[in-house]
């Protein structure tokens, strides 16, 4: 079998994948901050890492997934300042940050869900490891890389050698040509590990710490429940290519402090859906919602398909047309496979070469191709349907269980095309054109096609 391959953003290379341990592998992906839906932006990094996942498990690995939901500490601003997102988010709706981001998690789960994308063997929320975060504070504070100002626990980035390497940060550069203000932090690029709660201000969100009542900065909860989930080194870490630069920096900062270790054998990033020129985020912008392609009239799925056209390094420009696109092809494809019939044995050949394209940094835009050609192939259906179902692990479209729906017509109304059937047999066109005009009023339209007249309700 073709080694998997895959691209590692800390090497800027593509390296072959071995598992630390054996044939386990532990991934751990950013998740969604709770104040608000999802957009589909963000879910475009979640389907990059199913796939992964999805490949993995292809190649005979067992994967532990773990997610995290981050639920307190992420600031309106990446430098440590501005209000917390959740606080902000449950001032927005009048409700408890607590209610919110139980609301939103749930929401999530039911995007995941209708993008067919796997659920995390963990799923891990920031709120629930309060300690795990206070005690590797704590050891950070040990090795000698923080310090402390009014306002909170600050990791002294000046501290740490490589600091910035995963993004090839110039670390010098940006401390000697800073001219913004830091506030009491000593260089730009230090960062929060604990803040206290405003004094005179309860929040709604916070704990007593040995510094003083106040609540994780954002990256430390990733540091943190990784470590307890998957050890200090584990297999691959991914999340969205904004990450690479703050975040995960910053959570390779503490965990080399800590541990020593870069956390991760693998970085992986997935490049952003745009919208036209511009980003897709919360707080900018056109925010669409899986709920929102729901509402226009497309299948869940389509947008998924839609995805799988791009390379999951390359940006993908989201577009309704794009969108149509992925419609006609989605339902070919749908089509074609229920009308294969029952499978049969897969096709070595066309497997090996899928799994080519996959273990080539998931190349999926290729696999499609092959998916096509495999269609278009002379092999025997229940080869074809047989092979269309192993490629469907990775696509995850859940070509299986489709088949066409089902409509129910009134028998009026299929009395009026048999007679609109005779009407044309005899040549009565006119009739045959009013009986049609009813049946359209009715709501329905009537499809000729070579094994005769089809109905169905009008979209
Ligand atoms: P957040 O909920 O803001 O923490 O983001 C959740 C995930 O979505 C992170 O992995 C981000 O990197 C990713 N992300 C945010 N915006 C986009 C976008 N426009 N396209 C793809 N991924 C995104
Ligand atoms: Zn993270």
């Amino acid at each position: 079998m073709t080694p998997l391959m895959l691209y590692d953003t800390y090497t800027r290379s593509l390296r072959e994948f071995i598992p630390l341990h054996g044939s386990d592998v532990g991934i751990y992906t950013c998740g969604p901050t709770v104040y608000d839906y999802a957009h589909i932006g963000n879910l475009r990094t979640y389907l990059f890492e199913d796939l992964l996942v999805r490949a993995l498990k292809m190649n005979g690995y067992r994967v532990r997934r773990v997610m995290n939901i981050t639920d307190v500490g992420h600031l309106t601003s990446d430098s440590d300042t501005g209000e917390d997102k959740m606080e902000k988010g449950a001032l927005r709706t009048g409700r408890s940050a607590w209610d919110i981001a139980s609301f939103y998690t749930e929401a999530f789960r039911g995007d995941m869900r209708r993008l067919n994308i796997l659920e995390p063997d963990v799923w891990t929320r920031a709120t629930e490891h309060i300690p795990e975060q206070i005690d590797m504070i704590r050891c950070i504070e040990e090795k000698g890389f923080t310090y402390r100002t009014s306002d909170g626990i600050y990791f002294d980035t000046s501290r740490l050698p490589d600091y910035g390497y995963l993004a090839r940060l110039d670390v010098e550069g940006l401390q000697a040509g800073t001219r913004v203000d830091v506030g009491e932090k000593r260089f730009p690029t230090d960062f929060a590990l604990w803040k206290f709660s405003p004094p005179g201000q309860k929040r709604q969100m916070e704990w007593d710490s040995p510094w003083g009542v106040g609540f994780p900065g954002w990256h430390i909860e990733c540091s943190a429940m990784s470590e307890k989930y998957l050890g200090p080194f584990f297999d691959i870490h991914c999340g969205g290519e904004d990450h690479i630069p703050v975040h995960h920096t910053n959570e390779i900062a503490q965990t080399e402090a800590c541990y020593g270790t870069r956390l991760a054998n693998f970085w992986m990033h997935g490049y952003f859906l745009q919208l036209g020129d511009a980003k897709m985020s919360k707080s900018s912008g056109e925010f669409l919602r899986v709920q929102t392609l729901i509402d226009q009239g497309y299948d869940p799925l389509a947008y998924r398909f839609f995805c799988l056209s791009a390379h999951y390094r390359a940006k993908l420009n989201f577009t309704w047309e794009g969108m149509d696109g992925a419609v006609t092809a989605l339902s070919r494809l749908r089509s074609a496979a229920y009308e294969l019939g029952e499978p049969g044995e897969v096709d070595p050949g066309f497997v090996d070469r899928f799994t080519g394209q996959v273990n080539d940094d998931l190349n999926l835009p290729r696999a499609v191709a092959l998916v096509w050609e495999l269609l278009r192939s002379d092999l025997p259906a229940p080869t074809r349907k047989a092979t269309l179902l192993y490629f469907d692990q990775i696509l995850g479209l859940d070509l299986a269980g489709w088949k066409p729906e089902e409509v129910s017509v009134p028998a009026e109304i299929l009395a009026l095309v048999d007679e609109r059937q005779k009407a044309r047999k005899e040549k009565r066109f006119a009739d045959a054109d009013a009986i049609r005009a009813q049946v359209t009023a009715a709501g329905f339209e009537i499809e000729d096609t070579p094994q005769g007249p089809r109905v169905k309700p009008k979209k």
